[in-house]
Parts: C-alpha cells; structure tokens; sequence
C-alpha cells in the first residue's frame, strides 16, 4: 500500500468524520419519523374520538328527539280518538229515530267526517253522506273486528278505507242492542303527519340530514325493527357486547366490520316517559376515517422526505465543510503539498502501529529562502516555493511523497527499503534539481539547498524524536562542503545536547550584563612596511563554568544555529567598541578594531541602523571600526548585502572579507564589492611553506586584491618563511601566532604601546 492511500484513506475514515455528521442526521431523521408516526396515530385516534362522539350525540339528540315525537304521536292520538268517542257516544245517545240527515247534522256539529249507523248484523242502515247504505262488513274487515270486540268503544289505528282508498282514522262505539256507530275523520294529513313519527322515517331521515352512514332502532327483544339499511330489518342483534349494552341500557360505542367495512357505532337507549321503548345505534363509515389517515401518512411521507432532503443537503454540506477544514488541515495551501500536521500523523501511525514497510525520510532544507523572501518580497518567494514544490514533486514522482514540513523545509517520504547508496543518489538528484536557478521576470535566485536523512524509520516510537532528529542531521551538515547531504546517526543527538547547554550559557550571557562567561580577546594586526600594531581583531571566548572553553567556532555556530546570534553579535560588537573607545594613548588612538559579524546578523533589515547606534553610543569614529563578514553570505545575497555595505564605508565603517579563498567568489567581481580588505585565509598562508604551485596562489590574491585597490591581510602567519614571502609579495598587514596570538584587552593595550613606541 502506498503512502498517500494510507493516509487519505485515514483522512477519509477517520478525519473527515462521516460518523459525526451522519449521527446527528440519522438521529434527527429516526427523531422526526417517530414523530411523524406519532402525529399520524395521534390524528388517527383523535379522528376515531371524534367518530364515537359524533355518533353519542346523534344517537343521543335523535333520541330525545324520538322520544318527543313518539309523545306527539300519542297526544294527537289521544285528542283524535277523544272527538272519535264524544262523536260516536254522542250519536248513539240520540233520542228518536236515526237517518242520514240526522247523522249529517252530528257529524257536522262534532265536526267529524263520516257517520255510519250499522245494524247488529254490521250492515250499514245509515250515512251521514248518504253513500254505501246496505254495505256490510266482510269477516276479517276491521268492522266485523269491532263486532266481535268485547268493548263499547274502539279506536282504530289510521287505515285506508276499504271502499273509498282514502285514509281515515275510525272509532266505534256500540249499543246494547248490538247496533254500532262508526265515526270517521279523514285522515291523510294526519296520516302522514303521524307517519313522521315513525321510526322508520324518522331514522330516514336522520341518515339525510346527517352524514352518517346507517341507522337502527333494535327494541327490547334484541330485534332491529327499523333501520335505514333494510336489509337488517327484522334481524337480531347477537353480538355479546352490544347484547350486553342493550340490555344493561348503557350507552356504548365499538366498531364492527359488516361485509368488510368497518363501521362505528354509537349505541343509545330511548325513553319515553321512562319507560324504555328501544334502543338507537348509530354507524359511521370510517371511510373518511381512512382518507384522514392517508391524508395524515401521505403528509408524514412528505415531510419526512423534506425533512430528509433539508437534512441530506446540510449534512452533504457539512461533509463537504469538514472535507475542506481537513483539507486545509492537511495540505499546505500554498504549494499543495501534504502538511506538517499530514506527516506527523501518518508517520506516529507507521511507527506506532509497525505496519508499514520499512522507510527511509529525507529532509530537504532551502537554506537560504529566509533571506530572498526577506530580500524579494513574500510573492516571488511564494513562487519559488511553488517551483520548489513543483521540482520535488517531479523528481520525487508518485512512488514516494513530498510534504511540506516548514516554511522552507521539505520532507520526503521513501517507500520501501532502500539502502544507503539508493538514497545518495536520491539526495543527488534532489540538489541537482534545485540547483538550477529559479527566476521570473524581475529576479533569478539560486536555491541552496541541504539533506538530512534517516535511514529507518523503524526505531522510532516517537515522530517529534524522529523529526527532532534529522533536523539535528540537517545542522551537522558543515557549512561549506562540497557534499549537500548528511545521514544521522546516534553521537549527533549526543552534540546536540551539549549545543542546548551552549544555548543555555549564551542566553544567559545575553541576559546578564554582569556574566563573563564570554569575553573578547584582541589579535594584533601588523603592518607589514612598518612593523607597527595598525589594530585588533576582537575574537569572543567562552569560558563556561559547566562545559569549560568552548571554541568560538562551535558556541557561534550554535548561536546562529539557535537564533541567538542577533543579540550575542550586537553585544559583543559593544564590547569591542567600548574597548577601542578605550584605546586612548599616545600609539594606539588610531588602532581600528575588526569585529566578525554573522551573516544571520547582515541579513537583518536593522543592521546599518544597529551598528550606527552603537558607535554614536560610544561616540568612536566610525574609521576605527572595521566589519569581517565572510564570502558565504555574499553569494546568496549578493545584492542587499552589498548595498548594506556600501551605505557603512559611506559613513568612513570599514569592511573586509573574511576567509578569502575557501568560498567561491570570483577574484573578478572583486571591485564591484563594497569592501576594503581581504583577508587571506589561513589555508593559503600555509602552502607557502609547501614550496609547490599552490604557494603562488597568496601572491596571485595579493596582485589581484590590489588591482580592485584593496588592502590584503594574510591570516595565521605561523613562521617567518611565511612572513618574509608576504613582505616580499607586498602583503599589506598580517595576523598571526608569528607575532602573536589574541590577547586579553589590557595585554592588547599594552603590546601596541610597547611595539609601535619605537617605530
Ligand atoms: P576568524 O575570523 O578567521 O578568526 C581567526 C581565527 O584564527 C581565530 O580563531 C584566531 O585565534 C585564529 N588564529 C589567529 N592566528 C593564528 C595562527 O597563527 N595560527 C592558527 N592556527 N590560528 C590562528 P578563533 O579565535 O578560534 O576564532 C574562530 C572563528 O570564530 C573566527 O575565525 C570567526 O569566524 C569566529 N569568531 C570568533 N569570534 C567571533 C565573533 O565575535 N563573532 C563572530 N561572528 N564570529 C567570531
Ligand atoms: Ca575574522
Ligand atoms: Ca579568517
């Protein structure tokens, strides 16, 4: 498995936590859904409530509305029977004989509608309308019922007249003798009027003026003796429950299926005068029942599908957010490339979990970026991290992976075991990609850059030790070599150890102004045609009460490395300045000091200002300061540095430049740089004694140096051999053991008066 699927499979699994998001969805989905069910069944249920008391207060209303109505009926009843007997009593009761006239006249008087006078036999001798006179009654005519009914007075139920087809209500009324009168009142109007107190009509109807779906009067034998659905007519209830209602007179509701239709019902007894004549069920469809509940699920449906589209739309939104945010979390923006946060990660998974193969990481330092975003501006330095990305990428390919680790530092990911010659030439091609320079339309920049690398990764259980570690590498890469690339390995991390306590005892010494722990001692420089004492080099010393003497080498690499060599530098240039402000005698008041100044310090947008502070501080004429900077930062800066140093010799500072030789400036280019003196390193000084060709190089420099109308200085002059060349090839100064090493101030201050006292 590659590198880049791990983690991106672990970016998509665990990082761009999907769980998170679809959680909350989910939750707030299955949250909404119970809620719509519940809202779904709770309409429901409140739909079925309201059926039974739709049903309760038909059956109720209509109830007492029957119970009116069967009053009614019986009061007319009552009254039509009463004019029925006072009729037909009075007509019997007539003194005298009996005719058609006579009987016309009661009738009118009793306001009746017919009179009819029969003979025991039932046969009719008169009529008060003079029709059917000789009519007699038939067995099984109500009238032949009469005559066999024990009773002096009957009232009929209204019936259609035999004879006529018109509906009349009759009563009877008999004699001793066995002679009856029959009294009729037309009765159609009636007729129907008390009709509308029928049960059958009446539940009729109800079922018109209401929605209800049928209607039942069951009396108190269990039969349904009307109803509005009739074929249930003459049926009997068997039903336990409703049997159990009925006969307990309880009002009472429940849903019974007939012929597959659910059907609510609301059961009520009715009274009259309380006696109970029946009871009243009324059914509702739950047809309408079942639109509501579509109705209701078809709207959960729909909501919960826009619920479930809002969500889904939040949560792909957030999803994407969150891919962003992890994005912006693990890419480093500007180049592209996987971040510090991305490497960290995937390597405490490797290391932590020892699952991945076996890999080696080289750090890829731009050593000089800082100062061409510092000189160019941040967007062309932006550009050349971009095309610094962009030619790692390409050499790197997409076997292994390129991430960015710092602002200018780079860490390549090696998949698979590779040994130590694979990655030299790993390291190789990686220099040589970006030695090429990078440039755009204004500028063309080199790019130094430098290679730390860790073998395997697999001893590691910690990723800031790893890292710490080829850092570590990175700094013990000498400064000038000819090799870009350093391995790390275990007496390393012993260094740097003993650099923190270098570290420590520097910022102690930079915090306390009383702290000796580092001190300046004076090299005389000799004048070569005089012999006399021109002036001193100021060389720090540290003498720590932890670690001893410390080269000035190792604690000013370390300051620079460390970031302290800023404040260490300015302090120690004071020293050197309250020293030849100091230098006040009669030999040594035009003695100039030279003091080393760090590139780190050059670079820095405040240098010309900090110096010039300083000496105005101590008020020393700037022409007895001199500035040694090496060849080095010139290379790289070229341009802003050297400007720096024109502004200096402009105000009378002097300028030399360290270690000629040893870098890679060309002789040529000499006069166009602002300084004054060149300082001969060493290294050439001891050739001379070698009698070979690179002897001559000295008298090359020296001729070259004074052609650009510079001053030369030979450093570390050891013998005389050396000294009598340099004389003889017009040398300018010398410094060295020969004429003596760097001194404490009071022995520097009084070696020059003592030297140049006699010439
Ligand atoms: P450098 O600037 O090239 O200083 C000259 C070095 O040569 C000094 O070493 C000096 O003691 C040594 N030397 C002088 N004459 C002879 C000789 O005849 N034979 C031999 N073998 N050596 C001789 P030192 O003092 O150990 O300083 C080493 C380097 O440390 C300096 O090299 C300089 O680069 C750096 N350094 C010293 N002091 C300072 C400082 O105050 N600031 C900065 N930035 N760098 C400093
Ligand atoms: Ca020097
Ligand atoms: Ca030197």
């Amino acid at each position: 498995m590659k590198f880049g699927d791990t983690l991106n499979k672990q970016i998509k699994s665990t990082r761009v936590n999907k769980k998170i998001v679809i959680l909350p969805f989910l939750l707030i989905f299955i949250a909404y859904l119970l809620v719509t069910i519940t809202s779904v069944n709770s309409r429901i249920e409140y739909y079925r409530d309201h059926l039974m008391e739709d049903s309760m207060e038909y059956a109720k209303s209509y109830a007492i509305g029957i119970s009116k109505s069967a009053e009614a009926r019986d009061t007319l009843n009552e009254l039509l029977e009463e004019r029925l007997l006072v009729a037909s009593r009075s007509t019997v009761l007539l003194q005298g004989e009996l005719d058609n006239d006579r009987l016309s006249e009661m009738a009118e008087r009793y306001r009746v509608d017919v009179l009819y006078f029969y003979n025991p036999e039932g046969e009719i001798l008169y009529s008060s309308n003079g029709e059917y006179i000789g009519w007699k009654a038939s067995e099984g005519h109500p009238v032949h019922e009469f005559m066999n009914n024990p009773l002096e007075f009957y009232a009929e139920e209204i019936r259609q007249d035999s004879e006529s087809d018109q509906y009349f209500k009759y009563g009877y009324f008999q004699r001793e003798d066995g002679s009856f009168v029959q009294v009729g009142i037309y009765a159609a109007e009636i007729y129907d009027f008390i009709g509308s107190f029928e049960m059958q009509q009446l539940l009729d109807e109800i079922k018109d003026a209401e929605l209800v779906h049928s209607l039942y009067f069951i009396d108190e034998s269990l039969e349904i003796v009307s109803s509005t659905s009739k074929d249930f007519i003459g049926a009997s209830i068997s039903n336990p429950d409703l049997v159990d209602a009925i006969r307990r007179s309880r009002e009472y509701n429940s849903t019974v299926e007939i012929d597959g239709e659910e059907l609510y019902y609301g059961l009520v007894p009715i009274y009259i005068e309380d006696d109970k004549i029946g009871t009243l069920a009324v059914a509702q469809s739950t047809e309408d029942m079942d639109l509501v509940i579509n109705d209701a699920i078809r709207n959960g449906i729909y909501n919960l599908t826009s619920v479930f589209i809002v969500i889904g739309i939040f949560a792909a939104y957030v999803l994407r957010k969150n891919k962003q945010l992890v994005e912006m979390a693990y890419y480093d923006s500007l180049t592209g490339l996987p971040n510090q946060e991305y490497l960290k990660e995937y390597i405490q998974e490797a290391i932590g979990e020892k699952k991945v193969e076996d890999k080696a990481i080289l750090l890829v330092n731009t050593e000089n970026f800082r100062h061409i975003n510092m000189t160019y501006g941040y967007d062309f330095g932006d550009e050349i991290l971009r095309e610094i990305a962009r030619r790692l990428k390409s050499v790197i390919g997409d076997r292994h992976v390129v991430t960015r680790f710092t602002s200018d530092r780079f860490v390549v990911f090696v998949e698979g075991r590779w040994n130590k010659g694979q990655l030299i030439d790993l390291a190789e091609t990686i220099t040589e990609v970006l030695d090429k320079p990078i440039e755009n339309s204004r500028n063309r920049q080199y790019i130094n850059s430098q290679i730390a690398i860790v073998e395997s990764i697999r001893d590691y259980f910690d990723v800031d030790n790893l890292l710490r570690e080829v850092s570590i590498a990175l700094d013990h890469l000498p400064r000038e070599s000819s090799v870009n690339y350093i391995f790390f390995s275990e007496d390393m991390g012993e260094k740097v150890s003993r650099w923190d306590a270098i570290e420590n005892e520097i910022r102690d010494f930079v915090l306390n102004p009383d702290s000796k722990t580092i001190y300046l001692e004076y090299q005389p420089k000799v004048e070569l045609a005089t012999g006399k004492i021109s002036g001193f080099e100021a060389l720090a010393r540290m003498d720590s009460e932890e670690l001893g003497r410390i080269s000035p080498i190792e604690f000013i690499d370390v300051a620079e490395k460390r970031l302290i060599i800023a404040p260490l530098g300015y302090r120690l240039l004071e020293m050197a300045v309250r020293f030849a402000k100091g230098m006040d005698c009669q030999w040594c008041k035009d003695a100039t000091i030279a003091v080393n100044i760090s590139g780190i310090q050059l670079l820095r947008d405040d240098f010309v200002d900090r110096i010039k502070g300083i000496i105005g501080r101590y008020e020393l004429e700037p022409e007895r300061l001199e500035l040694e900077i090496t060849e080095s930062i010139l290379l790289d800066n070229y341009h802003v540095i050297n400007e720096k140093l024109k502004v200096l010799r402009d105000i009378g500072i002097e300028v030399s430049l360290d270690d000629f030789g040893t870098g890679y400036s060309s002789l040529s280019r000499l006069g166009e740089l602002n300084v004054g003196v060149i300082k001969i390193d060493r290294y050439f000084i001891k050739k001379i004694d070698d009698q070979t060709e690179d002897s001559h190089l000295t008298h090359d420099i020296i001729s070259m140096a004074h052609k650009s109308d510079l001053k030369v200085v030979a450093e570390g002059v050891e013998t005389v051999e050396q000294l009598e060349y340099l004389k003889k090839n017009d040398c300018d100064y010398m410094q060295g053991y020969l004429f003596s090493r760097p001194v404490l101030p009071e022995d520097a201050m009084k070696l020059m008066a003592s030297t140049n006292k006699d010439k």
